[in-house]
């Protein structure tokens, strides 16, 4: 006997109201999630209509109560029921509830209003302003008095901060709003900081012939019966959005809808304004800044045929387009496009589903493809296009790479190479602009005792403690804060330091070796606050200071014509994260970050500061070489069986009691073990994860490598069951990794 889940009401916040349904015999083959079913509800004899959302072999009540499913309402199919279908496939995958997976797909209506930040702005210039605000002195209206003066301070407030701080009321600011002094914004989108900005010098560019023949061969791959996932090889500045937006109208032309998923970082006005160039208000764009409500309208605007194109990160991969003809994901090697929360899928893998879901194509582009996806494009899963050269045939940025143990043997013990140093001299006489990278990923600035050598750390996190502005030391996991401590508590050594080789350290340095230059620094501290790093870039764009100063955050899609010289200050300080990915991710960023350099009428020029200057990822990013890299990196990954070599899937563990984790997670080893008796799988653990502890939660982790994908699908599958009977999982949450 099966019985159906169904859920009737998809729209609320509801989702786990479902109603299990047996499942007549004549349908048990054809039944699957996502279709629409009629069923019988209530008592009245009345019938409605709901989706099927999973299948199971239990009845969870006494199964004479359980009515029967009356039809398949075949069909009926709709954009709802394909991503049902596709939370499903996610749930299997990935390793979730169907729950879970549902949330992650629909747009759910959740708690919108109350979520919304509101916010006053002043609406007339401040000559005027402080002009009334002299008049409202001399007057009894005292709550008016403060917000104008508040506002003439900060020209933003928050309106639940001015009713509590303020004394604010709605009808001072309806009067303000009447009298045109100020008006109401709803947490900033990039939609309206769009409309004011001029976009009308952005004309329809023609292709180049090398642009032209990629759209073509992608056109040809599309009229094949079954097309396949198309990657674009292209150097950075060969004019990837070129062929997208060209890929999009044709799209647009067929009545089909396209989605462009950006990754979060790169996703700035400049990379979007030229698709609203193009496509004006057939665009609409989702990010992490706005409200969910913000969000769950954007969705419902691309349900009612709104708008015709979705830009966003990661998730809107699932905007509820009617008749989705295009999935784009470009920089396609981003780590962002894996989620970190159950369902822990991929947005790779995760379009090409819903691509085959809905009949739509996937189309993928990247300087530095993954390896994973460039070994499929290799094995001809993915159906590869190259494009060679730089758009104006412009050059790639001249590398030198300077080996720092050398600096050191010769005295030089600056964060800065003479080199470099020399080089930033000439960019500055010659008013050229100049970018500092500090490749950053996986470290964090920590504070140590010289004497004893004991690390600060957070007490609710297993991560050392960074500093920041002020001697204040931060844990990055919990938001842990605290004052530097003057001695070691371990020793009482007074020579406690951080471990200098921070953006500030950075820029501390350039001052004093050119005290007249202007500098301007783009990293965690100096982008905590909202529109901070859009503020930066337009500053830097303007000329406003002679060198950028920052982490990877300033790699990513930015044109700066006149910035011909790029340094990266310790390219190998990626190279130390545990992780097999971890030349990967340095050869990307360095590639990125050199391909910044010379994008306009000047040629560029990189300096790549290294402890490793024969490493294959540095050699091969300094001659952006893709080839190379690809070589060395996938017989690495062969020789030690990782990824794309093989399947990994890891098994997280969490719990707030150490000691019924690990043994938890013990039990959980040998299970697999007795369930999976080949000795082609192995295992790798439990221990620790690298973080093991955050915000007083313990984490376990076992690795599970494997050739076969579904081998570990299966082993997921029943582990799952496993977990939900045995009550020592009780105060234990198990997520799953694939990779
Ligand atoms: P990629 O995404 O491959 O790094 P972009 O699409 O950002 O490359 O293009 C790099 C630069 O070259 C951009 O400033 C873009 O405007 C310009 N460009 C690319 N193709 C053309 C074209 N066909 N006509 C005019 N300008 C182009
Ligand atoms: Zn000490
Ligand atoms: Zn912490």
């Amino acid at each position: 006997m099966i019985y159906a889940d169904i859920i009737i009401d998809i729209s609320s916040d509801k989702l786990d109201r479902s109603f299990q349904y047996r499942v007549p015999e004549r349908l048990e083959k054809t039944i699957k999630a996502g279709m629409v079913a009629a069923i019988p509800f209530g008592n009245a004899g009345r019938v409605c209509k709901g989706y099927v959302i999973g299948l199971s072999d239990k009845p969870k009540i006494a199964p004479e109560k359980i009515k029967e499913i009356s039809e398949i309402c075949s069909g009926e199919e709709t954009t709802e029921s394909r991503l049902i279908a596709l939370a499903a496939w996610m749930r299997e995958n990935y390793g979730s509830t169907m729950i879970q997976a549902l949330r992650t797909v629909l747009p759910i209506q959740e708690k919108i209003k109350a979520k919304e930040k509101k916010y006053i702005c002043l609406d007339i210039s401040e000559e005027a302003g402080t002009q009334l605000l002299k008049e409202l002195e001399q007057t009894r209206f005292k709550a008016r008095t403060r917000l104008l003066r508040e506002l003439l301070e900060k020209k933003r407030l928050d309106y639940t901060h001015a009713a509590k701080e303020l004394g604010t009321t709605s009808a001072v600011v309806k009067k303000f709003q009447e009298q045109g002094i100020i008006r109401i914004e709803y947490d900033e989108i990039m939609r309206t900081s769009l409309n004011t900005g001029d976009i009308s010098g952005e004309r329809r560019m023609p292709l180049t012939d090398e642009q032209e023949a990629a759209v073509k061969q992608i056109q040809r791959e599309w009229k094949k019966p079954s097309p396949k996932p198309v990657l674009i090889e292209g150097v950075t500045g060969s004019g990837k959005t070129q062929v997208y937006i060209k890929l999009i109208e044709q799209t647009l032309s067929q009545g089909k809808e396209a989605i462009v998923l950006i990754p979060e970082i790169a996703l700035t006005y400049q990379t979007v304004r030229r698709f609203y160039a193009r496509f004006g208000d057939k665009v609409s764009v989702i990010n992490s800044r706005q409200s969910q409500g913000e969000r769950y309208d954007q969705f419902k605007r691309a349900k009612k045929g709104e708008v015709q194109v979705m830009i966003g990160p990661r998730s809107a991969l699932f905007t509820p387009f009617a008749s989705l003809g295009l999935i784009i994901i470009d920089e396609e090697h981003e780590p962002s496009y894996k989620s970190e929360s159950t369902p822990r899928y991929h947005a790779r893998e995760t379009a090409i589903r819903r691509a085959v879901l809905e009949h739509a194509n996937v189309v993928m582009g990247s300087a530095t493809p993954s390896v994973e996806a460039y070994s499929k494009a290799m094995n001809g899963e993915y159906s590869l296009v190259r494009l060679t050269t730089r758009y104006g045939s412009r050059p790639l940025p001249r590398v030198s790479i300077v080996d720092l143990r050398e600096e050191l043997k010769a005295g030089n013990r600056s964060v800065l190479s003479r080199e470099l140093r020399q080089k930033m001299k000439g960019r500055f006489e010659k008013k050229e602009q100049v970018m500092l990278f500090l490749n950053r990923r996986g470290y964090a600035g920590f504070v140590s005792c010289r004497s004893c050598g004991h690390v600060m750390k957070c007490p609710h996190c297993d991560v050392s403690l960074s500093e920041h502005n002020n001697e204040r030391l931060l844990c990055h996991y919990c938001g842990y804060e605290t004052g530097k401590p003057r001695i070691c508590p371990v020793c009482g050594s007074p020579y406690i330091g951080g471990f200098k080789a921070g953006t500030q350290q950075i820029e501390k340095v350039v001052r004093e070796d050119f005290p007249e230059v202007r500098t301007l620094r783009m990293d965690f501290d100096t982008t905590r606050t909202k529109g901070s790093y859009e503020k930066i870039l337009a500053a830097f764009a303007a000329h406003e200071a002679d060198i950028l100063i920052g982490t990877q955050m300033i790699v990513k899609g930015h044109d700066f014509p006149d910035v011909t010289l790029m340094g990266i200050v310790a390219a190998d300080l990626s190279l130390n994260a545990e992780d097999y990915r971890c030349a990967e991710r340095t050869f990307q960023l360095l590639c990125q970050a050199v391909g910044r350099g010379g994008r306009g009428e000047k040629p560029g020029e990189a300096v790549i500061q290294t402890y490793h200057p024969d490493h294959y990822s540095i050699q091969a990013a300094a001659v952006q070489d893709y080839q190379a890299f690809y070589e060395e990196e996938m017989s690495y990954r062969m020789l030690l069986d990782y990824p794309p070599a093989a399947h990994m899937l890891a098994v997280l563990g969490s719990g707030p009691e150490d000691e019924k984790l690990v043994q938890a997670m013990y039990y959980l080893k040998l299970y697999i073990e007795r369930i999976y008796r080949e000795n082609d799988l192995h295992i790798i653990g439990p221990a620790y994860a690298s973080v093991g502890k955050v915000k007083d939660i313990y984490r376990q982790v076992i690795y599970l490598k494997h050739k076969d994908h579904k081998t570990l699908v299966h082993i997921k599958d029943q582990l799952e069951k496993y977990i939900e009977i045995n009550s020592g999982f009780r105060k234990i949450y198990i997520q799953f990794d694939f990779s």
